[in-house]
């Protein structure tokens, strides 16, 4: 019952489904992106809703060895980390409710039970679950032209099931020319290097057992499909040939706009939506993304990055920052891995060949005494140093120790039984029971003072960035910290959000979390603070052709 969710089945947005096929990992919401920046540069006020279809509320309790990286919203949402994909490609800032989870659906229908909202009826997935999952979908598109909606997982997982389910009932509650089903695909090679239909075959089959017909095929293969490869999947999956896209492995995810406007995607979508006329003549469509992403480097420099998780996407937006600043510079950033918990020869080598040093955030004991001896190492050899959140609360315990002299000095969240908890938790902390979305969360104000390097960096005396944090610098210990040329240079109240050494070429600690303000356009002040002293360090000049 459409009403008893309170959505209007009327509201006028244009929608694109992105569903996958045959297998994950396959980079359907890098598509989805890049689909959606190539509607935005023709125009379009374009948003994204990823769907989850995990049972856990959000992406805040995982760990990212499972999912990669927390992303973190300026509302304070914590989500996966294809929000941060879409934020980065279509230049938006989004809230939690652009990731639906099925812990989130499931709480709200329950929590409605119990109130009695049901009036008796028996409360089923269809059509109170389903009908949850489109009020969300067209709350989060309302006010935009085109909404795109990946579903997370691969079709025929059974946790997506009331997914599609509402995908189907929503091609009978709007006009046709408002929503578009496009299926990414695997197409792998066989042996002898020909490009297989089947699994596609078979992934669209399972899809309209269920009732939904792709519009749209996208063909993932490290090279682009043979024509007759596309006539092939055309002809089994119903769809014209037009409408079969190849997607090619390419040199870096900012190029996948680039393809699939070669491919002519983008146009097929507007034609299909009823939405060509209304967008900007192709000639008038901003450069400004391919003049950005494909801009030459002109040197490179190394950056180690300290951490504990052996998977790029548990940093992935950091990597993304580094990148970034890079392209602002027109240099190339190579992201040397040091896995803190296992410092042997090789990342100890790693760690002394680096021009610049990187502290990522994390949560625990595991990996912090190979990153205290990074912080220590980059302080020692005045190697521009960037620590993020626990890595800035690292340098703070890193000095009480080895400047100060504060023996045992650590963080409470690492050591409890520390003589010295230099970083303790924030005082709201002490009494919460829960640990799901209790954190310091979101989008705060930073004071900046004047003069410092803080300041030069985001040439500002205030910046507004997003937090994740638990615990903080203790109050107590903040004056004894203050000495030896460490100062705290961005506060939030009593909150020291920014430190700094007036001994070091380069050395910034952020409580918060810039790298999720990072966009390919506008690189985040820290990060092009920071490359610019790496660079020094690696006498590495920037390009010329910098326009920003
Ligand atoms: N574990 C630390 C805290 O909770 C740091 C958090 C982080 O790095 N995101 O304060």
């Amino acid at each position: 019952m459409p009403q008893e969710t309170g959505y209007d089945p009327d509201l006028g947005n244009k929608f694109v489904f992105v569903t996958g096929g045959v297998m994950s990992g396959l980079g359907k919401g890098i598509t989805a992106a890049s689909l959606g920046r190539l509607l935005t540069n023709a125009g379009f006020d374009v948003t994204a809703v990823k769907v989850d279809p995990y049972l856990n509320v959000d992406a805040g309790t995982m760990n990212p060895y499972q999912h990669g990286e927390v992303y973190v919203l300026k509302d304070g949402g914590e989500v996966d980390l294809d929000l941060g994909n879409y934020e980065r490609f279509l230049d938006v800032d989004m809230t939690s409710d652009h990731n639906v989870t099925t812990g989130k659906v499931y709480q709200e229908v329950i929590e409605r039970e119990r109130a009695g909202d049901y009036l008796g009826k028996t409360v089923q997935v269809i059509p109170h679950v389903t009908d949850d999952i489109k009020r969300r979908i067209r709350e989060a598109a309302e006010g935009t032209d085109v909404c795109i909606v990946e579903i997370g997982g691969t079709v025929g997982d059974i946790e997506g099931m009331p997914y599609l389910e509402a995908l189907r009932q929503f091609s009978h509650e709007q006009d046709e020319e408002d929503l578009l089903f496009t299926h990414v695909t695997l197409v792998p090679n066989s042996k002898n290097g020909e490009q297989k239909t089947k699994p596609t075959q078979h992934s669209v089959k399972e899809l309209r057992s269920i009732g939904l017909q792709p519009d749209i095929l996208v063909g993932r293969n490290p090279e682009k499909l043979a024509d007759d490869v596309r006539e092939k999947i055309a002809l089994f999956c119903d769809v014209p040939t037009e409408a079969v896209f190849s997607n090619p492995d390419v040199e870096d995810i900012y190029h996948v706009p680039l393809v699939l406007e070669d491919e002519g995607l983008d146009e097929y979508v507007m034609e299909r939506l009823a939405i060509a006329e209304d967008a900007l003549p192709a000639a008038e469509r901003s450069t400004e993304w391919r003049d950005i992403v494909t801009r030459d480097a002109t040197g490179e420099v190394d950056v180690a990055l300290v951490g504990k998780y052996a998977l790029e996407d548990a940093y992935i937006s950091i990597h993304e920052s580094l990148k970034h600043a890079g392209l602002e510079k027109q240099v190339d950033v190579n992201v040397q891995w040091v896995d803190a918990d296992e410092m042997g020869d090789e990342h100890e080598e790693r760690l002394r060949t680096a021009d610049g040093v990187v502290v990522p955030g994390g949560f625990g004991a595991r990996g912090t005494a190979g990153k205290l001896d990074a912080v220590r190492y980059a302080r020692e050899h005045d190697v521009p140093f960037l620590g993020l959140c626990l890595g800035f609360q690292l340098a703070v315990v890193e000095h009480a120790r080895n400047v100060l002299g504060l023996e045992g000095a650590h963080s409470a969240e690492i050591d409890q039984d520390t003589p010295h908890p230099v970083i303790d938790l924030l005082p709201e902390q002490y009494d919460l029971e829960d640990l799901g979305g209790t954190m310091r969360l979101g989008a705060h104000v930073t004071e900046i003072d004047e003069g410092t390097l803080a300041e030069r960096v985001y040439g500002a005396t205030e910046c507004t960035e997003r937090h994740r944090h638990r615990y903080e610098v203790n109050p107590e210990y903040i004056e004894r910290l203050t000495a030896d040329d460490l100062t705290f240079s961005g506060h939030a109240g009593n909150r020291m959000e920014i430190v700094e050494r007036e001994d070091h070429p380069f050395f910034l600690g952020t409580q918060f979390h810039p790298e999720f303000r990072s966009r390919p356009s506008r690189a985040s002040p820290p990060f092009v603070g920071f490359l610019d002293a790496v660079m020094e360090r690696a006498d590495v000049a920037a390009g010329t052709e910098v326009t920003q």
